[in-house]
């Protein structure tokens, strides 16, 4: 069974294209300059996934985010609750393990 969604709309990136309000209007609204507001709290059901995953997908600046979804460069969370966050720190002493190159 797949996680429950959730999404997030980042208005400060919004371009007002229109077209996450097309694909699930439920969802989002758009103002009168036509930029779009998330309509609840972006707890999305399973019947509306599809929707909305192709507003997230859709959107070229990339405003709709799904929460928990892992970035590139986001530290792993500890194996147990006893590691030390600070181990996963990138830090110019172990930059060949995490990809960085001049
Ligand atoms: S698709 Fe993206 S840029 Fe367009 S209105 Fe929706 S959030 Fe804004």
């Amino acid at each position: 069974m797949r996680k429950p969604l959730r999404i997030h709309l980042d208005r400060t990136l919004c371009d007002g294209f229109g077209i996450c309000a097309k694909h699930a209007p439920g969802y989002f609204s758009l103002d009168d300059w036509g930029y779009a507001c998330l309509i609840g709290d972006g707890s999305v059901p399973e019947a509306d996934r599809d929707d909305v995953m192709r507003a997230l997908m859709d959107c070229p600046v990339h405003a709709i985010m799904e929460l928990d979804e892992r970035r590139p460069d986001d530290v792993p969370p500890p194996l147990n609750g006893d590691a030390d966050p600070a181990e996963h720190l990138k830090t110019e002493a172990n930059e060949a393990e995490w990809g960085f190159t001049r």
